[in-house]
């Protein structure tokens, strides 16, 4: 498999650590609010490249975190925790407001067909993983403790910014954009490990330490969670564009650093997700989550289909118009699978053929626009039986997780409906129009409406 690395920005081709098997991490949500279709664009990009690795025959274990403390409004360490700020707008404690939000995202999660992760776990049950890390730091000398707080000291580091490969300047000057500078830091660059001087009012989640009673910086976190399920190496790690700095930098810095060696051989991230007027998150008043576009009456899996027609390193950009056509299109789609007569023995040759076919796109830096025609070019082929394609597309929907097999019935009577389309048939092969267009009209009554195909009849429903 080739997959487009950010460490080495080139498209290498995929190889584990151990064969076989891989170990992935996926930075995982913070839990102050709800995830917005954005965030969930980059849970679909990584759920594709988990199936394709599975697909492909590896073993995969997979690794996220839920950040319930320690993320702040600003990437960098200072402003409010994000989660404190929540808890206080809402009334709540921290640890109520992180669990709501938690089952809020894997609802969301859920309704994509994302799957869950085989270890999903909190940042607060790591504190002594975070501890560890930071004793260690402390003794190599790449950590030093300044007015209360526990530093990372980036200038120990030859390639601190081996990941973005942006100079030095541009980062810092991104980076201190409205942020105001701490000089407790030997180091601009300089990241908080360990909190022992809170910035906030009645911060809430505190732990004992060696340096005192604080609570741990956003970075560790997922350094900490990753090397305590992972071991020392893991295969790929990703996340969001917007992840790569200073967080993906920094948890770089701060294993490698602890570990004396190299740490993560693949980077993926998945670019944004725009909308028209270029802000993502908020929408009538609240965030645009998956909930909220099914509430709308949108299939979730449109908007799946949707991210999956663009590629996962380009930005998309999201109106309702063109969920819209992402709606009929895969409307259309599955309805054209539903014709599909389960006829015939498996062709063997065909289904070799339009396998290795959807693997060559997957492998292709997972090119899953390229993968969903392929099934477009399968429905067009005559050639190939019914039974040779619902094979196809029960396979390929382990990847692309449309439910491209699953009967779409909203109806109770579906099963009656589709037993009357058949009477029907019937009746006009024996060309008793009568009964054939009495049934059409009963079913007219009841709000649905026939629709005669070269595959088959199948209905709609209608106003009555
Ligand atoms: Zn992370």
């Amino acid at each position: 498999m080739k997959i487009y690395n950010t460490l080495t920005r080139k498209i290498e081709d995929f190889v584990p650590n151990e064969e076989g098997k891989v170990k992935f991490y996926t930075c995982g949500p913070t839990v102050y609010s709800d995830a917005h279709i954005g965030n969930m664009r980059n849970y679909i990009g990584h759920d594709v490249l988990d199936k394709t690795l599975r697909y492909l025959g590896y073993e995969v274990t997979r690794i996220m975190n839920i950040t319930d403390v320690g993320h702040l409004t600003n990437d960098s360490d200072y402003g409010d925790d994000k989660m404190v700020e929540s808890a206080k707008k809402e009334k709540k404690s921290v640890m109520d407001i992180a669990r709501y939000y938690t089952d809020k995202f894997f609802i969301d999660f859920d309704l994509v067909n994302n799957k869950v992760p085989e270890i999903v776990s909190p940042a607060t049950s790591h504190i002594d993983d975070y501890i560890d890390i930071i004793k260690t730091l402390i003794e190599k000398d790449y950590a030093y403790v300044s007015d209360g707080n526990v530093y990372f000291d980036t200038s120990k580091l030859t390639d601190y910014y081996q990941l973005t490969n942006h100079q030095e300047d541009e980062m810092v000057i991104g980076f201190r954009d409205g942020v105001e500078e701490d000089l407790s830091k030997k180091n601009k660059t300089d990241f908080v490990l360990w909190f022992t001087k809170s910035k906030f009012d009645n911060q809430e989640l505190k732990w004992e330490s060696p340096w005192g009673t604080g609570y741990p910086g956003w970075h560790i976190e997922c350094s900490g969670i990753c090397l305590h399920y992972a071991g020392g190496s893991i295969d790929i790690h990703g996340g969001g564009v917007d992840n790569i700095f200073p967080h993906h930098t920094n948890e770089i810095a701060q294993s490698e650093a602890y570990l004396g060696r190299k740490w993560c051989n693949y980077w993926v991230h998945n670019e944004h997700l725009l909308v028209e007027t270029g802000k993502m998150s908020k929408s009538d008043g609240g965030i645009l989550t998956v909930s909220l576009l099914k509430e709308k009456g949108y299939n979730p899996l449109s908007y799946r289909y949707m991210c999956l027609n663009s590629h996962y390193r380009k930005q998309l950009l999201f109106s309702y118009s063109s969920l819209n056509s992402s709606e009929q299109a895969y409307k259309k789609l599955k309805n054209k699978i539903s014709l599909i007569k389960d006829e015939g023995s498996l062709d063997e040759d065909a289904f070799a053929f339009y396998n290795q076919k959807f693997i060559s796109h997957l492998e292709d830096d997972i090119n899953t626009a390229n993968a969903i025609t392929l099934v477009y070019d399968l429905l067009k082929n005559e050639l190939i039986n019914g039974h040779t394609k619902l094979e196809l597309i029960k396979n390929f929907d382990k990847v692309l997780s449309l439910d491209l097999l699953k009967k779409e019935s909203k109806r109770e009577d579906h099963d009656a409906i589709m037993g009357l389309i058949k009477t029907r048939d019937n009746a006009k092969k024996r060309k008793d129009y009568e009964l054939a267009d009495s049934i059409r009209k009963d079913l007219l009554e009841k709000g649905v409406a026939l629709v005669d195909t070269k595959e088959g009849t199948t209905y709609k429903e209608v106003g009555v």
